[in-house]
């Protein structure tokens, strides 16, 4: 079986530490949820490991599979089998949603292989119709003028798309209305199965009513300071952070 290891990760952002040892093993077929107040390091967590040159990795490691892949660029750590899902998502004027599709799954394959053109828009629609996404998006340009939740669902595309072993998911509830954060957690339950890892980024708890988590953690100010099952998450949600911050500095 495939895993993920973060191992006593420590980020800066320029001299500032952000994240302060983070320790989290992701299983192939597990879902993980970290959820965190604003400002602790989450989004910090997610575009490290993803290989954002803004974050300095200054100890401790990422591995897949037992390699590490701090060495790696971020289009090799894609192809190791990792996937970022942005909290806040580019626009990439000029490039449309299809072209975009076709060049990441092409990027993939070895030299002098093509991808079947009638294959590949055949699932594309599929993907597309399962997402309610209009298919005139395949025309229009990556995230250019989408809504917030036309953006998630975009997310969730290039994810069912490109079948990574391991996805960040990084507040991928933010900015969607009720209708929208269904079509997408039915999406991501969609995806969901032994071939996938999911680490489930959020601030609220009501996405995980959707997408219900094998495991729970809370970070804060760059740590994972208490890990349990679904019901932590409850637990959070009806005491707040504060009861974390409290039960810290009686420790
Ligand atoms: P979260 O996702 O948990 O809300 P972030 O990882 O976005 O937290 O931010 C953690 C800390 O890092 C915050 O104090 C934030 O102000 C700071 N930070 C994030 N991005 C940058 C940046 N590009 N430059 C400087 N500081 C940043
Ligand atoms: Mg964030």
């Amino acid at each position: 079986m495939s895993a993920i290891e973060i191992k006593d990760l420590h980020v800066n952002i320029g001299d500032k530490p952000i994240v302060k040892g983070l320790s989290l093993t992701i299983n192939q077929g597990e879902v993980h949820a970290i959820m965190g107040p604003n400002g602790t390091g989450k989004s910090t967590l997610s575009k490290a490991i993803a290989g954002h040159p803004d974050y300095t990795i200054t100890s401790g490691d990422v591995l897949i599979d037992g390699v590490s892949i701090l060495d790696k660029e971020p289009d090799e750590r894609a192809r190791a089998g990792l996937f970022l899902a942005f909290q806040y998502p580019s626009e990439i004027p000029g490039v449309t949603i299809a072209n975009f599709l076709r060049a990441a799954l092409q990027a993939r394959l070895g030299e002098g292989e093509e991808i079947d053109a009638s294959g590949y828009y055949k699932q594309l629609y599929a993907e597309m119709d399962a997402l309610k996404i209009d298919r005139k998006f395949t025309s229009r340009a990556v995230n250019d003028g989408f809504s917030g939740g036309e953006k998630k669902r975009c997310e969730i595309l290039q994810m069912a798309m490109l079948k990574p072993k391991f996805a960040l998911m990084d507040e991928t509830d933010s900015g969607l209305d009720i209708d929208a954060l269904r079509i997408v957690s039915e999406g991501v339950n969609h995806l969901r199965g032994p071939n996938l890892g999911i680490l489930l980024i959020t601030h609220y708890q009501r996405l995980l009513n959707y997408i219900v988590p094998d495991y729970v953690h809370v970070m804060y100010d760059g740590r994972i300071v208490k890990s349990g099952d679904k019901s932590l998450a409850l637990e959070l949600e009806a005491k707040g952070y504060d009861w974390v911050k409290k039960e810290l500095a009686a420790v």
